[in-house]
């Protein structure tokens, strides 16, 4: 009886160690997975920097890769999701005045964005110029704003800090322009030695999505003593003028590539797994941010992000190979590096309704110094622990948790765009113990090139990304955020939970 259990539990053992050696990850090979990263972090693709003819030509190479092995296109016919970008820059001169105080661009006055003006009209001092229907909301009630500047406090009510105001502007132009006012001036409260560095960082070119409609023009003053929220609350002096030169405007155009791999399951099919990591870089010279040389000056992205774009090149043939039971969504997401645009974008327009993605594990690291290990931010967060653990166990590499939780690393890649809709999204990084200088030595670097990759490393990484991948979505029960996480309540709202 005992033997006959003993060789039982041995044929299982076998059959379970069979199962694993036949997954098509563990036949990826470190030869074709170096190729992919030698190729997309070549100097003939000039740090594949957003906008440029680099990022095109790594788009095709993720293109004809995807053709190769079978991948659906999921943008009816096309792999490419275009993704209009929009680079402003802001006016150089401006000048607002009110009760004889003149707010000075770059001095006290810094407006953003909008055509140019000369009027003279009347301000409406509108609180925070908040619309928020669904929580009974709105600034604007009762004011006539036709032809008038309105006058706003930055921000919003339960939250003014410099964030909420920045992540607001593309709003509350909108609000303000439906109703008929030219412009918004936000009354912006900070030490001047914060609007000082503001100024410094906003009068430079900023990238974002392009806007379809436009709003007012916007900007921001520095109130000092002139006491105007105050005076135009009560309904005094009312009278204002703005003259403003043109912001310019220069539109980019950028490609999302999205493939499908349709799930094995006849009920788990319809639920999605998105696979996303970012093909873009910084480019070269003075745009790719770190020191460079005229012998150097290629800012090639091996580790950020070529790792994780091979990630998905072989989550697209593994899966190809065999699918899980869920579906699966390739995502490589352009404009990463200048602001998590692509991701948003995708999250905003999603080409699968999102709610039917049920998990996103995104790839995307600074560089690695524990080639024992993988990092993945938001492991204990989004409800597929044992999986991403058993996942790297598989090709013998450890889980660390946040390395560096001071980094903010979980809102710094594109997980965070899906993640602020509601769907788990964990960063799936190379082995990082700490953010030291042995990760500092090539984060954005010239240095982060092909020449300096451990390929036993790439190997093992990738292999551990697509088992992990295929884990999360053969499980049973879809992950969800652990109790109390910020963004459980995004993931109900989304999911139509309780
Ligand atoms: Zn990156």
């Amino acid at each position: 009886m005992r033997k006959l259990l003993l060789l039982f539990c041995a044929v299982l053992l076998f059959m379970n160690a069979h199962a694993q050696t036949d997954l098509p990850e563990t036949k990826l090979t470190k030869a074709e997975l170096e190729a992919h990263l030698r190729f997309l972090a070549s100097d003939e693709l000039q740090g594949r920097r957003t906008g440029e003819m680099g990022l095109q030509v790594a788009a095709r190479y993720i293109i004809t890769q995807w053709e190769a092995q079978g991948v659906q296109p999921a943008n009816d016919g096309s792999y490419m999701q275009a993704v209009e970008l929009q680079e402003v820059t802001p006016m150089t001169d401006a000048t607002f005045t009110w009760n004889k105080t003149d707010f000075t661009q770059g001095d006290n006055l810094m407006m953003l964005t909008g055509d140019a003006l000369d009027v003279e009209t009347k301000a409406v001092f509108a609180n925070y110029g908040w619309v928020d229907e669904a929580a009974d909301i709105n600034d604007y009630e009762g004011l006539d704003v036709e032809g008038k500047i309105v006058v706003t406090l930055s921000g919003k009510a339960d939250d003014n800090s410099p964030m909420a105001t920045f992540t607001s502007i593309r709003s509350k132009r909108k609000w303000a322009k439906e109703r008929g006012a030219v412009a918004v001036i936000e009354v912006f409260k900070m030490s001047p030695s914060f609007w000082k560095r503001a100024v410094g960082y906003f009068s430079q070119p900023r990238m974002d999505i392009a806007s379809k409609e436009e709003g007012a023009a916007y900007g921001w003053v520095l109130p000092g003593d002139s006491g105007i929220a105050k005076a135009l609350k009560a309904g005094k002096k009312k009278k204002v003028s703005l003259q403003t030169g043109k912001a310019q405007v220069t539109k980019i155009a950028s490609d999302n590539l999205v493939g499908i791999i349709e799930g094995s399951d006849p009920n788990l099919k319809d639920e999605y797994v998105l696979l996303s990591a970012h093909y873009d870089h910084v480019g070269t010279g003075k745009n790719g941010g770190g020191a460079f040389t005229a012998q150097d000056s290629i800012f090639n992205g091996a580790r950020d992000n070529g790792i994780g774009t091979v990630a998905v090149l072989a989550a697209a043939k593994a899966f190809s190979q065999q699918p899980p039971k869920r579906s699966v969504i390739l995502l490589a997401c352009t404009a990463e590096e200048i602001g998590l645009l692509g991701s948003r974008y995708y999250a905003e327009n999603p080409l699968i309704a999102l709610e039917k993605t049920v998990f996103n594990l995104n790839c995307d690291g600074a560089g690695y110094n524990d080639t024992g290990a993988v990092a993945v931010i938001g492991l204990d967060r989004v409800g597929a622990k044992q999986e991403i653990l058993d996942g790297a166990a598989a090709f013998d590499l450890e889980v660390v948790g946040d390395p560096a939780p001071e980094q903010g690393l979980f809102d710094r890649s594109d997980n965070a765009s899906f993640a602020a809709k509601g769907v788990p999204s964990p960063n799936f990084a190379p082995g990082m113990r700490t953010f030291d200088d042995s990760i500092m030595k090539y984060y954005h670097q010239v240095g982060d090139n092909p020449d300096t990759i451990d390929y036993d490393y790439l190997h093992k990484f990738c292999q551990a990304y697509v088992h992990t991948a295929r884990l999360i979505a053969n499980k049973d029960k879809r992950p969800f955020w652990a109790t109390g996480d910020k963004y459980e309540a995004a993931g109900k709202a989304l999911y139509g939970l309780e």
